[in-house]
């Protein structure tokens, strides 16, 4: 059975989605079978994948209908993705009004789980019903902060979130705390890096995710890091990232 994974912090821009994709791409890299899923109405990790214009099913429809097919291919064999678009908005307050409304995307990936190695899931710069979805539907998660003030702050606020749905995914574990945009000539990430390993000891992941231009410049051409500059430093550190994963699940 799969492993499925959400990628989570409420504040927007710490590196999310570059986290999802850039991870779900190395998984893949690796031989793992994977699926990454937008449940971001920003539908930025659907424009790092290959998928253009706008006739595509995504996960709302999914969700809404079970039997709609919405598993598309990327440009990497054994990486699938489920896209979604601003519709994704609505489903926030349509969910409102659903019975077991914390549980409809895990309802909805079930029948999936069992097709892949990793299902990895990128979230909203929030902390809604759609983030309580992700986070139900997940083995564990994954919280990248960036090296800041209130990092800290940020970070209890995610586990009050995950200590208030234990009740309903009583399994749900952290499997890592990522420093992204780590830039070694600021002297706060220093300060920031030692609170948080400080506070986080093992749940901080060792690999590091530095500032990269190839990443950011990676979603213009619509594909992962891996493809769009093997050799840079950041598919070498999501490489890393993935291995260090693999190796701490096994
Ligand atoms: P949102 O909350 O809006 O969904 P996010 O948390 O998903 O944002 P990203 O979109 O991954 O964050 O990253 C924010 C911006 O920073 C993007 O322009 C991205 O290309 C850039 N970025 C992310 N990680 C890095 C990095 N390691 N080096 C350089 N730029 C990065
Ligand atoms: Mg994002």
């Amino acid at each position: 059975m799969g492993k499925t994974i959400s990628v989570i912090n409420q504040k927007g821009g710490v590196g999310k989605t570059t986290t999802a994709v850039n991870f779900a791409a190395s998984l893949s890299a690796l031989e793992k079978k994977v699926l990454l899923i937008d449940m971001d109405p920003q539908g930025n990790a659907t424009s790092m994948s290959s998928i253009k214009g706008e006739n595509f099913n995504t996960i709302y429809d999914m969700m809404a209908d079970p039997s709609v097919k919405a598993v598309y291919p990327t440009k990497l064999p054994s990486m699938k993705i489920i896209p979604c678009n601003s519709d994704l908005t609505g489903a926030e307050i349509e969910l409102l009004g659903v019975e077991n409304r914390e549980f409809v995307l895990k309802e909805t990936l079930k029948k999936l789980k069992d097709k892949f190695d990793f299902i990895i899931i990128d979230s909203p710069p929030t902390l809604n019903i759609l983030t309580v979805n992700n986070m139900v539907a997940s083995d564990g998660i994954i919280i990248p902060i960036q090296c800041e003030y209130f990092a800290l702050e940020g970070l209890s606020r995610i586990m009050e979130t995950m200590n208030s749905i234990k009740s309903l995914n009583p399994s749900v574990e952290i499997y890592g705390i990522l420093l992204t945009m780590y830039d070694k000539r600021v002297k706060l990430t220093y300060e920031v890096e030692n609170d948080v390993r400080e506070h986080f000891g093992d749940l901080v992941f060792d690999t590091v995710i530095p500032r990269n231009v190839k990443l950011s410049e990676s979603p213009s051409f619509g594909m992962p890091i891996l493809l769009y500059d093997v050799a840079s430093i950041g598919a070498k550190k999501y490489l890393e990232l993935a291995e260090e994963f693999l190796g701490r699940i096994n």
